[in-house]
């Protein structure tokens, strides 16, 4: 399925949050959108997934405006992740991921919904918490559960904020290998709100860098000293190696209220 979002805006109350903002998501496509804090990348993934509504532009599925759909026809299309995972009511990990598969229910779950929750289960390596309370898991288990929550809704687009936020880095690296393993098995698309930019480097074919509302760069190879230095206000060194995308290292803040590391010129 093919995403393209025209020229959207979106206001908080009087207070414009994003401008002008356009992307292409083709099939198999993993795109990450960076950005510092602010930049508007949570509020662009929530317009996509319609939990907010643009005040201006189009949000298009395979050429089809996202708006005249039903709700639950969006959600057939599109599962979203969101960065912030408080639960208020106990629920059993099994059930959690099983909520996934609402938009397929019918009035009772089905024998396919079951199998589709112990399959993604299985793929997020949850078997063993399946049968534990959501609330008694710890921050990264209960991100891997959310995950397994949107999978098991078999979505073509995927939205992803920070979703490696809570893990340590064994299960960033095993997180990030299942949404690709998704993208080449499934031709899902994937977009991501990451701040880590080694991540975005090594599992995105494209990054959209953002900044005050807008995007900035976008494209392949935009992850350079001089874009980063731009939208981040720090310097970098881009090391070129031979385990996926370039490395990139911080070195130092620089702007107006840079300050100086010691030992560093
Ligand atoms: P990012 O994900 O890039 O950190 P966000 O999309 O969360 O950025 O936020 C973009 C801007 O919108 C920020 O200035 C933030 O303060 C503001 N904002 C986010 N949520 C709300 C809200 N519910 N009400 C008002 N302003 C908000």
């Amino acid at each position: 399925m093919r995403l393209n979002v025209k020229n959207v805006a979106f206001k908080y109350a009087s207070t414009p949050v994003l401008e002008d903002i356009c992307m292409e998501v083709a099939p198999s496509e993993v795109i990450s959108i960076c950005g510092p804090n602010g930049a508007g990348k949570s509020t662009l993934l929530r317009c996509i997934n319609r939990i907010l509504e643009p005040t201006k532009g189009s949000i298009l599925l395979d050429g089809l405006e996202i708006r005249s759909m039903s709700m639950s026809e969006t959600a057939r299309h599109i599962g979203y992740v969101p960065q912030a995972n408080s639960n208020v009511f106990p629920l059993t990990v099994f059930d959690m991921v099983l909520m996934g598969r609402r938009p397929h229910l019918g009035w009772r779950g089905s024998d396919v919904d079951i199998e589709k929750v112990v399959e993604v289960l299985r793929l997020m390596k949850l078997e063993d918490l399946a049968m534990r309370d959501h609330n008694e898991l710890s921050g990264g288990q209960r991100q891997k559960v959310l995950i397994a929550r949107a999978l098991a809704q078999e979505p073509e687009v995927l939205l992803l904020d920070e979703p490696t936020s809570n893990l340590d880095i064994k299960h960033q690296l095993e997180v990030m290998e299942i949404v690709r393993g998704l993208v080449a098995k499934k031709k899902i698309s994937v977009i991501m709100a990451v701040h880590d930019l080694n991540l975005a480097s090594r599992y995105s074919d494209k990054v959209i860098l953002m900044m005050n509302g807008r995007v900035v760069n976008a494209g392949r190879g935009v992850l350079t000293p001089e874009n980063i230095r731009k939208v981040y206000e720090v310097e970098v060194e881009v090391i070129n190696n031979n385990a996926g995308g370039p490395y990139i290292v911080p070195i130092k803040r620089v702007g107006p209220t840079s300050y100086k590391i010691r030992g560093r010129s």
